[in-house]
């Protein structure tokens, strides 16, 4: 059975799959199983909590034991994406051509990268003590770029770039740390392609159609099966061969020889190799935790070979140069919003890209590939200026690394002093600096550290912008009484986003709070005009008007708010016509404010408060009453209730002359 011509509905079948399960998550809030990432083994290693993620890793490991590395040919999203994006080059009349990347550093580095982050762990933070069960501890889709723009780049860079470049699945083959994995499982799993019959008279059809750049035909006629650890299990050399010689198998059969797997010589030669590797380091340490590992990995080794083409034909042809104008404009834009206009972006750099392919001669390129790369030594300098930048961003970055597990570790252990004097030099150099400078603002705010601590909301807010962080960190603020940090962080903001009202308000707050009235008067005013449908701005006039002395203006302002949120500005009428003793008209928006509010106690009490110094004391109870019916453990309104009906006692006395 040729199962290659039903691979592309089961690929299709795996991004359905995959966007199912987003969408579950994302869209209708099951988050009964989360992010199913091969990195959730070792987030498993380092915490203990084994996640839906460790378990479907798991899954597939011992299913490659069996089968190698079928999961790449079949089920990798990764890899599927690459498959559609040659197929879609093939249908634009460009035709990949394979290049022989043998060079395995790039997933080695990448390895070796996701052992120290755990070693480090370890060495700060101890070992997982025990074993805890969480299978949605991740959310799904984390660890893919949020961007849709990002996304549509990464599959431009990793997907259609690489393998114009260097042929189909060169991202697997030069790349993927995963793919080092399934190599591995691939020497001992049984599950082979193999030879059925003596081959025939042929073009070498299925060597040509490997997308992995197996050498199958040789491999088949000397060991009577594929025994190349690349091998997907694709079936698309099964399916190429024109007298169907090939089918996949357990069992040796008697073609079956022992033997060494044939590998053609890489056609980059070690020196290139080395080159595109430490460019490759470089991106990711600079650009890693913005872009995401994928592209940046991709980026690093599109760039690395640019430059040494360059450097060797003395010039940039047409197609590099559009390639690095389209990466750069993409990156410029990459945290594009999620709507279908990035959608559209990303999909326009794609087809520019096709275009530019198909139509701008690369042929000295490949040319350079096929006959001079195998044996073209990179300058020495050259070599040794990249190596030494990746080596030193590289120590860098490890350092910051353990600074960074030491700071979490004297969090952990609640030693804040210690978690901010680590933080204070190294926050910027998180992988998330805004967050950093959060967490290290909220310890700083903790040792009573508030002028630093203003400083690094402020500096979060600057490198990630959010309107919620804001008005937490202007609370925070506020409540603890620091009016003039509180003053010092709106005035940034207002500067950063001149159209939003509250943080003028905010400013103008903590104006009335430092004593400057004036200030304060001026400042919600020019609010108030600016934006004269804000209710807020208007209350706030209103009531800094009156704190003034102006009760007939605040009153204005304030009926004025009223009008355009009658909700939100009864309850600041109310008592302000309560505190003017126009009590029967304060009662009237009392009313409104509680139908509005209707579980606030403390609105209640007022309500009630303002009608019995009206010697309304029946009304009075009844409303106090009720609040205490809702909230039995009111003591107010207990007090209250006893003085109104003491009062009501001595009114009946009164009458009846006792
Ligand atoms: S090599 Fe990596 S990207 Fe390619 S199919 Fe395998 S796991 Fe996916
Ligand atoms: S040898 Fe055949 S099955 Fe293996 S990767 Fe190549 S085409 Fe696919």
């Amino acid at each position: 059975m040729i199962w290659a011509k039903y691979r592309n509905w089961l690929l299709l079948l795996v991004y359905v799959a995959f966007f199912l399960h987003v969408a579950i998550w994302h869209h209708w809030g099951y988050e009964g199983v989360g992010h199913l990432g091969f990195g959730e083994l070792f987030a498993t290693f380092r915490n203990g909590v084994v996640t839906a993620g460790t378990i479907f890793t798991i899954l597939v490991f011992t299913h490659a034991i069996f089968f190698g590395g079928l999961f790449c040919g079949w089920f990798c999203h990764w890899g599927i994406t690459q498959d559609l994006a040659a197929g879609i080059m093939r249908r634009f009349g460009i035709k990949p051509r394979m290049t022989q990347l043998n060079s395995k550093i790039i997933p080695w580095v990448w390895f070796l990268i996701i052992i120290a982050q755990v070693v480090l762990y370890w060495i700060f933070t101890g070992f997982p003590t025990e074993l805890s069960f969480n299978p949605s501890a991740t959310p799904v889709w984390s660890g893919v770029p949020r961007s849709i723009l990002l996304i549509c780049m990464t599959t431009l860079a990793s997907g259609f770039i690489l393998i114009f470049l260097f042929g189909e699945r060169a991202f697997c083959r030069s790349i993927c740390t995963f793919r080092l994995w399934f190599s591995w499982f691939e020497k001992i799993a049984p599950h082979k392609v193999r030879q059925t019959r003596e081959c025939q008279s042929c073009s070498n059809e299925c060597t040509t159609s490997c997308p992995m750049g197996v050498q199958v035909a040789e491999e088949v006629k000397i060991l009577g099966h594929v025994k190349n650890q690349e091998c997907v299990k694709c079936h698309i050399c099964i399916g190429a061969c024109p007298h169907a010689v090939l089918k996949t198998s357990f069992r040796k059969n008697e073609f079956h020889k022992d033997g060494e797997q044939i590998v053609p010589p890489a056609a980059l030669s070690t020196s290139i190799s080395w080159l595109q590797t430490a460019a490759a380091v470089i991106v990711l340490v600079l650009f890693g935790f913005e872009l995401g590992g994928n592209i940046s990995l991709s980026l690093g080794f599109i760039a690395g070979f640019i430059l040494i083409h360059t450097w060797r034909s003395r010039r940039i042809s047409s197609i590099e140069a559009a390639i690095a104008a389209l990466i750069l404009t993409g990156m410029y834009f990459r945290n594009d919003m999620n709507d279908l206009t990035s959608l559209a972006k990303g999909l326009v750099a794609i087809a520019v890209f096709l275009l530019a392919a198909r139509n701008l001669d690369f042929n000295r390129g490949f040319e350079f590939i096929s006959s001079k790369a195998r044996d073209s030594k990179v300058p020495a300098a050259m070599l040794g200026i990249v190596v030494m930048v990746a080596i030193f961003l590289g120590a860098r970055e490890t350092h910051n690394s353990i600074m960074f597990h030491q700071a979490n570790a004297a969090k952990n252990s609640n030693d804040l002093n210690k978690f901010v004097s680590i933080m204070e030099g190294c926050a910027g150099a998180h992988m998330n600096p805004a967050n950093a400078y959060f967490d290290l603002a909220n310890a700083q705010l903790a040792l009573t550290m508030y002028e630093k601590a203003a400083d690094n909301f402020q500096k979060s807010l600057e490198l990630s912008f959010n309107e919620r962080a804001a008005d937490s960190i202007l609370e925070k603020m506020f409540i603890l009484g620091r009016f003039q940090e509180c003053l010092h962080i709106s005035e940034w903001l207002i500067k950063h986003s001149p159209d939003i009202p509250r943080f003028r308000i905010a400013a103008g707050n903590a104006l009335i709070q430092l004593g400057r009235l004036d200030e304060a008067q001026k400042s919600f005013a020019e609010t108030a005009e600016r934006f004269p449908q804000s209710h807020d701005a208007l209350i706030a006039l209103g009531e800094v008007k009156v704190s003034a002395g102006k009760s007939e203006e605040g009153l204005q302002h304030l009926e004025k708010a009223h009008e355009i949120a009658p909700a939100s500005a009864s309850y600041h009428l109310a008592s302000l016509y309560r505190r003017l003793n126009r009590r029967e008209e304060a009662e009237k928006y009392y009313s409104e404010a509680v139908s509005a509010d209707p579980d606030n106690m403390n609105l209640q009490i007022e309500q009630g408060q303002n009608l019995a110094e009206q010697q309304k004391f029946r009304p009075a109870i009844k409303i106090w009453e009720n609040a205490l019916e809702k909230a039995p453990t009111l003591i107010d309104a207990r007090q209250l209730i006893e003085a109104a009906k003491f009062e009501l006692q001595k009114r009946r006395d009164a009458i009846l002359g006792k």
